[in-house]
């Protein structure tokens, strides 16, 4: 049976960690508020804005929400955000995706100065972390990062396995594989053209999938203890989440797998905070 990597204590952990260093900061005299902006009233993106203000608040930063209507004008949301980058006590500013369809993902995302791009989306944000400089780094991905080292898994580390990422998206697969790389992985990233998928997969050390495709990837992915990150997330119509991995077949096969939920989910939160109280600090 496989060790199960515990996200949700490992986000706590974190968590508790970054509680103190607000106490430490304010101590200095410094703090900051994070503003998160909603478009529309999608029920999951309610539900994710709610468990970032509270996470601000269990940590002890400010946080403010903007709920605004779906029919809101690109032009409003980029005004918004224009204000937003130039007042001082705003230390991160982010934009709850998806955002309505008339809108453009990119023009919003690239509107928010990359000092306070605390999502780590901006292309500065990006290039940053292509060449190896300092700045924001996408959450999802620095969480599964943090969850590998933290787990503390017997006789494992990352330098020189073979990762393979299923997905390439620029919020998980891409800033996913820059930072395997940073660590010393040798890394391979799979999407809907890759071609038989099952023979790439089974050669990884590490697998991360986030496909988006509920219960995809069973044991015919998976090699012989190999290391399994579920980033997928899906609420099945018995209302309970899975992710894009068939837990139960793979766990008898891995070495080590993230749960769902409680693997990634919890960490994307935690490492938002870590970005935030960074904000703060500089
Ligand atoms: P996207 O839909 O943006 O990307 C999915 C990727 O999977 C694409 O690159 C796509 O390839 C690839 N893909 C889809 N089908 C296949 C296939 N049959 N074979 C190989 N590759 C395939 O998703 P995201 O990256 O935004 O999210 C992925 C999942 O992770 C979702 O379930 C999402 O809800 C979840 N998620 C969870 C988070 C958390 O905190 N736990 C945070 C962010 C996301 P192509 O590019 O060719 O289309």
């Amino acid at each position: 049976m496989a060790y199960l990597i515990d996200g949700k204590r490992i986000a706590q952990e974190i968590k508790d960690e970054l509680k103190d260093k607000v106490a430490a900061l304010k101590a200095q005299g410094k703090s900051g508020t994070l503003v998160v902006i909603q478009v529309g009233s999608d029920p999951a993106s309610s539900v994710y804005v709610r468990n970032k203000k509270a996470a601000c608040a269990y940590i002890g930063i400010d946080s403010i929400s903007h709920e605004l209507p779906e029919d809101t004008t690109e032009e409003a949301l980029l005004t918004l955000i224009s204000e937003l980058n130039q007042k001082p006590e705003v230390k991160g500013i982010l934009v709850q995706l998806p955002i309505p369809k008339h809108m453009d993902e990119n023009k919003v995302i690239c509107a928010i100065s990359p000092e306070k791009d605390v999502d780590g989306f901006s292309p500065k944000s990006v290039g940053a972390l292509v060449i190896g400089q300092k700045g924001f780094v996408s959450c999802t991905p620095a969480g599964i990062i943090e969850l590998l080292v933290r787990a503390k898994l017997p006789d494992f580390s990352i330098e020189g396995k073979h990762c393979v990422i299923v997905g390439r998206s620029n919020i998980v697969g891409k800033p996913m594989a820059l930072l395997m790389l940073r660590e010393n992985a040798t890394v391979t990233i799979a999407h809907s053209k890759t071609k038989n998928l099952p023979a790439l997969c089974t050669q990884a050390d590490i697998l991360i999938v986030a496909m988006g495709k509920p219960g995809f990837i069973g044991a015919e992915y998976v090699k012989e203890g190999a290391v399994v990150i579920d980033v997928g997330i899906h609420r099945k119509e018995d209302g309970k989440l899975c992710g894009d991995v068939r837990f139960r077949e793979v766990e008898q096969k891995a070495f080590a797998i993230t749960p769902v939920p409680g693997g990634v989910g919890p960490m994307t939160i935690a490492m938002l905070m870590k970005n935030c109280v960074e904000s703060i600090e500089v």
